[in-house]
Order: C-alpha cells, then sequence, then structure tokens
C-alpha cells in the first residue's frame, strides 16, 4: 500500500467564492446517518437548483404515492434493474428535469425521496468530480463548498474519506464485491467505508506498518458486507 493512502492527506478543491459546508466530523456523521436511515439530507441549498438541471434520472420507490400521483405518467417508466415498481424520472434535451417550472421544482413539498437525500457536499468530501460534461453546474457548486475543521479528527476523517475514495478508483480490483463506478455511489461508499482507512492511519502512526492492497480490499469487502447485513436485518 503506497503512502499516499497510509498518510492521510486531504486536497482541497475549492475556489475562491466558497460556500461554509459546515465542520466535516460532524457533517460526516449526520450524512452516515441520513443514508442508512434514508431520511432526506439537510442542505444550504439557497437559490441552487443546480441538481435539478444535471441530466439525472431520479428513482421513485412504489410507495411514493403523493410524488407519483403529481407527475405526468408519460414522464415515467420502469427502472431497468431495480426492484418491482421503482420507477424513473427523466429529464429534457436540456438536461433539465420536468418538473422544475420557472427555476423552481413545482412538486416542492413532495418531491422524491432521491431529491431529498441528494447532497452534493459528498463530492468535496470525497475529493472527486460529479463527472460528466452534463454536471458542469454541479461540479461549479462543489467546488465553493468549503468544510471547517474545528479539531485535527476532522481534517484527518476527510483524508480517510479522500483515501477511500482513491483506492475504490485506482485498486477497486482488490475489492471482492462490485465497485460502483458512478460518480454519486462510489462517494457514498468511500463516505462509508472510510473507517478502515482511519483504522489503517492510526496503526500507522503506532507501529509503521502498512497492510497490503490486498488486504485493504478485503476489509473494504468485510465494511460492505457487514452494511448490507445490517440493511437486511433492519428490514
Ligand atoms: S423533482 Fe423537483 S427537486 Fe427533484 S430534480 Fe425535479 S425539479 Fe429538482
Amino acid at each position: 500500500m503506497s503512502d499516499d493512502l497510509t498518510l492521510l492527506r486531504a486536497v482541497d478543491i475549492t475556489d475562491a467564492q466558497d460556500l461554509p459546508a459546515g465542520g466535516f466530523s460532524a457533517w460526516l456523521r449526520r450524512t452516515r446517518s441520513d443514508l442508512s436511515e434514508q431520511k432526506g439530507a439537510d442542505v444550504p441549498c439557497g437559490e441552487c437548483n443546480a441538481c435539478c438541471h444535471s441530466s439525472y434520472f431520479i428513482h421513485i420507490g412504489p410507495d411514493e404515492t403523493q410524488t407519483l400521483a403529481l407527475i405526468p405518467e408519460e414522464l415515467l417508466f420502469a427502472a431497468p434493474g431495480q426492484a418491482e415498481g421503482v420507477v424513473l424520472l427523466g429529464y429534457g434535451e436540456d438536461g433539465q428535469c420536468p418538473m422544475l417550472v420557472d427555476e423552481r421544482c413545482s412538486i416542492y413539498e413532495h418531491r422524491p425521496q432521491t431529491c431529498r437525500n441528494y447532497d452534493c457536499r459528498i463530492f468535496p468530501a470525497a475529493g472527486i468530480a460529479a463527472a460528466e460534461d452534463d454536471k458542469a453546474l454541479i461540479t461549479q457548486r462543489t467546488r465553493r463548498w468549503k468544510f471547517s475543521y474545528p479539531s485535527a479528527d476532522d481534517r484527518t476523517e476527510h483524508a480517510a474519506v479522500q483515501a477511500a475514495a482513491r483506492f475504490l478508483q485506482e485498486r477497486a480490483e482488490y475489492v471482492a464485491d462490485e465497485v460502483p463506478n458512478n460518480a454519486i455511489q462510489l462517494a457514498i461508499l468511500a463516505i462509508k467505508v472510510s473507517g478502515v482507512f482511519l483504522q489503517i492511519h492510526e496503526a500507522h502512526e503506532k507501529s509503521g506498518t502498512a497492510p497490503s492492497d490486498l488486504d485493504v480490499g478485503r476489509r473494504i469487502a468485510k465494511a460492505m458486507a457487514e452494511m448490507a447485513g445490517s440493511v437486511v436485518a433492519a428490514e
């Protein structure tokens, strides 16, 4: 395993027009809890609606009945590879969600859970871009978020998330489980398994030892299996 992943360093990808993203460790704890409980993220979006302009397919579950009642049927289609009843809301040629009217979500009070869960701070947290060209507005926004670091632990935890994202991007072959190549899913996975890199960092600080990439991959796969198990247990 390289020093790059053992000695944790957070990479700053923000630009001059900073937006306060909050203290990193507090944000991380809240985000992990929001992700596991699917309770929606509390994001200070202000006037920004970049995600509604960014060519996203929005997943909507069959239990989101109030949302589904407000969206014309012709805008929805079955989501490939998903559970029965899950549908997708598409976007127009300009990448805009059809429910965005006069720059406002026309179904805001009953917007899909996917929209409620979306927090573009996951990208600067993981140190990765929102990716594709059609996400340029989100990329601009994410460059402005600026996390704060009230303690040394905040910096270490941020660096651990970024180390996890780098490992998942560069060494996916060592993880005996499917690693997503979609930027959102990759950033979320890095947030979920970053504890592995914190443990590695602590062990390295104490003894100077570093595990092999194979061992790191195994630990990540184990963390992923444990998360999947806790989801099954909660269902
Ligand atoms: S449903 Fe509303 S919040 Fe979701 S992408 Fe469309 S306009 Fe934006």
